[in-house]
This record gives C-alpha cells, sequence and structure tokens, in this order.
C-alpha cells in the first residue's frame, strides 16, 4: 500500500477515459471479492473438521485466525484504495486522497467530509 503525503484529487473528463477506468475498477474489485470468498470458504472448510470445535487443535486456531487476519487486511487495503469511497462505496467516481485518513473518497464526499468536520472544529480531519 502506498501512502501519499499530500492531498490530491484524479479527475477524469473524458467519458471513453471514465468508461475504462470504472470498468477497471469493476474487475479489481470482482476479482478481490473472490479472493475473499475463497479465504472466507476456506475457514469454513476448516471449521466443518469435526476436531475443530471439539479438541480446538492449535493448529486448526492458528490456521483460522491467519485467514481471518488476511482477509482483513484485503478488506483494508480495499477501503484504503482509489477502487471506491469508504463514504457511500460507488465505485464510478472521481476520487480525492485524504493524507490525514490514508483514504482516497469520490469528491461529493470529500466535500460534504471536509464541511462537517470544518464546522465540527477539526479542519485538520480533511485538509
Ligand atoms: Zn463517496
Amino acid at each position: 500500500m502506498i501512502l501519499l503525503k499530500k492531498k490530491r484529487t484524479i479527475v477524469i473528463k473524458e467519458p471513453c477515459l471514465r468508461r475504462i477506468r470504472n470498468n477497471l475498477r469493476t474487475i479489481i474489485l470482482k476479482a478481490n471479492t473472490q479472493i475473499q470468498l475463497r479465504i472466507l470458504d476456506e475457514i469454513e472448510r476448516i471449521k466443518q473438521i469435526p476436531d475443530y470445535y471439539e479438541n480446538h487443535p492449535p493448529e486448526l486456531l492458528n490456521k483460522v485466525q491467519e485467514l481471518y487476519d488476511k482477509e482483513k487486511q484485503i478488506e483494508r487495503i480495499k477501503r484504503a484504495s482509489i477502487l471506491l469511497c469508504p463514504s457511500c462505496f460507488k465505485s464510478d467516481k472521481d476520487m480525492t486522497y485524504n493524507p490525514v485518513r490514508g483514504e482516497w473518497y469520490c469528491t461529493d464526499c470529500y466535500a460534504k467530509l471536509k464541511k462537517g468536520f470544518t464546522e465540527e472544529g477539526q479542519p485538520e480531519q480533511f485538509p
């Protein structure tokens, strides 16, 4: 994961390029979801092993925890990425990077959040 130091907005005006960007985001998000589902399926498969609930074998418990951690990490990376806005979850928008939070927000949500945090006396949250 690359963390930027400055606020940055990426706007694509050309409709054809917007469509390509949106389709790429959709493909990456779908692939990401497939990976997460495979991990969750693996967790369920391990939990079906009769010994899992009866004896709590450490190797199985550790493996399940490791898989949960991996799935959570993928989700964290996805939410911090430019693929979708963590506020409205839309993936077809121009995005602005918030260096304080290390996340990309769509320009609409960024403007709303900036206004809200400024009114609450925390303008540093959304520069
Ligand atoms: Zn948004």
